[in-house]
């Protein structure tokens, strides 16, 4: 047999819909900050190269300005002193170390495609195309005071720089002032000064582009992690969100939910669809199961015939009361045997009905306990009752046997035999319960049909 299954409307929102809305938020979270952590980090590198490229020109405009002046030391001191090691130093820089032309090689490398940096470029390759020039200046003083000394030169001069330039036309006491005034002439000094500022104004282009590049990817950083900590903060409160989320709509109705299963109680918080749905399916069965084990408990306390407690019913019940404050009833039909054998069993059956009936209607108070205890047998338990209650008891009591006494249809009239006893502390359910039955048999025993108070 397959299972019925229950249609239900539960409400409340979809756990599984948010739990997809929360996924999708926790992705597109998660690319947001990895988009933005590769951007900066991107961007960090790219400032870190564009300063390393800058520390690299500045340094190559450094080198031609340095290059430049050992040069003019080196020539300035060979003329003054006919030392050949300053000849020497000024061809290792031209030929050899050659810094002029690595650092305009350089700068060429790291300009070339940027328009920006262009002036630099050019800035520097004038200060380089000068100081070549000035080499002319420089051969010739070299020349002189190679002659002058005898100096052999052609060692140092691989390029034949020095060789070729003709100095014939000086006479040989002019040539040290001839030199002389090579190096350190008006045309040397300009072209000097042409040098120094091209240089200079190199520097100060790389130095202006360099806090441009600084100040703009500094603006563009500062965006970039205005733009992070707006999703790290996103995310801070999506994620408090989901924690308060998980606690009010999942935790809390779970644990109250286990409580309430654990104290055999119906679940009454309300949550997510699925939730409300699980709880409304397992109140349903609670309540089912709870309304069965009521009418199981009722079925096996109760009397099928008379619907009054049976002895099952009798035995707790009894044992629940206080006995001090109870008056203890107990009724027999008298010759009830009689109606079984001569109006049959049915009938019978009958007067028990009846006889529950009248017991029923007289004693209809929240106090009193009713029970069929054996075949004929009847007790009443009035529960909160002093002993004044005693005698207004045996009144009632008679009336009631008076009234079945009388036949009500074809429900022939039969008497009762009444024995009635008043609990008190000393009293045990067995010791209350005899005193009740002593006082029924003193009345079985004096003819029946009455009612007799144990004292
Ligand atoms: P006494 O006046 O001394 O009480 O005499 P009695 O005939 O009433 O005797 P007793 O109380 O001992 O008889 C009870 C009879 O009740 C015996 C039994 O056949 C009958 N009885 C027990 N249960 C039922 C029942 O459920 N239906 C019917 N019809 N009779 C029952
Ligand atoms: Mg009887």
């Amino acid at each position: 047999m397959s299972a019925q299954k229950i249609k239900y409307e539960a409400k409340g929102f979809s756990l599984k819909i948010v739990a997809w809305l929360i996924s999708i938020f926790a992705i597109a979270i998660s690319g947001l900050l990895i988009f933005s952590m590769v951007n900066i980090s991107t961007k960090t590198e790219q400032v870190n190269a564009a300063t390393r490229d800058y520390i690299t020109m500045k340094s190559a405009a450094n080198d031609v300005q340095l290059a430049s002046d050992d040069l003019t030391n080196d020539v300035r001191l060979f003329v003054a002193n006919a030392d050949i090691k300053y000849m020497d130093s000024y061809f290792f820089e031209a030929n050899k170390t050659q810094r002029r032309d690595k650092a305009l090689e350089t700068i060429h490398e790291l300009t070339e495609n940027t328009s920006v940096h262009e002036v630099v470029h050019t800035s520097i390759e004038t200060a380089v195309n000068e100081s070549n020039n000035l080499m002319n200046l420089e051969f010739y003083a070299m020349k002189l005071i190679c002659v002058d000394q005898s100096i052999p030169y052609s060692d140092y001069d691989e390029k034949n720089q020095v060789i070729v330039v003709d100095v014939s036309a000086v006479a040989p006491e002019n040539r040290k002032t001839e030199a002389l005034n090579a190096v350190f002439g008006e045309e040397y000094m300009e072209s000097k000064a042409t040098i120094i500022s091209n240089v200079d104004e190199a520097i100060k282009v790389i130095d202006e582009l360099m806090a441009n590049n600084i100040d703009k990817n500094e603006a563009n950083l500062r965006r970039l992690i205005i733009f992070q900590s707006i999703v790290i903060l996103v995310n801070v409160i999506f994620m408090a969100g989901v924690v308060i989320l998980m606690h009010v709509y999942i935790i809390a109705p779970m644990t109250a939910a286990v409580r309430a299963l654990f104290n055999n109680e119906e679940v009454n918080v309300r949550s997510n669809k699925e939730f409300n749905y699980l709880s409304s399916i397992y109140n349903r069965i609670h309540r089912s199961n709870e309304d069965i084990k009521d009418s199981l408990k009722y079925e096996a306390e109760h009397d099928k015939l008379t619907g009054l407690f049976n002895r099952t019913g009798y035995d707790r019940v009894y044992k629940s009361l206080t006995l001090d404050k109870a008056i203890y009833v107990l009724l027999d039909i008298d010759k009830f045997k009689e109606v079984n054998d001569t109006l049959g069993h049915e009938m019978g059956d009958k007067v028990l009905v009846r006889t529950a009936n009248v017991i029923k209607k007289y004693f209809n108070d929240e106090n009193s306990y009713l029970f069929r205890i054996g075949g004929d047998e009847f007790a009443i338990i009035v529960n909160n009752a002093g002993a004044e209650m005693n005698d207004i008891i045996v009144e009632k009591c008679k009336k009631m046997d008076d009234e079945i006494s009388r036949a009500e249809g074809n429900i022939p009239g039969t008497t009762l035999s009444i024995g009635v006893a008043h609990g008190t502390v000393r009293d045990t359910t067995d010791t209350l319960f005899r005193k009740a039955d002593a006082a029924l048999y003193k009345i079985k025993n004096a003819g029946r049909a009455d009612v007799s108070l144990y004292k």
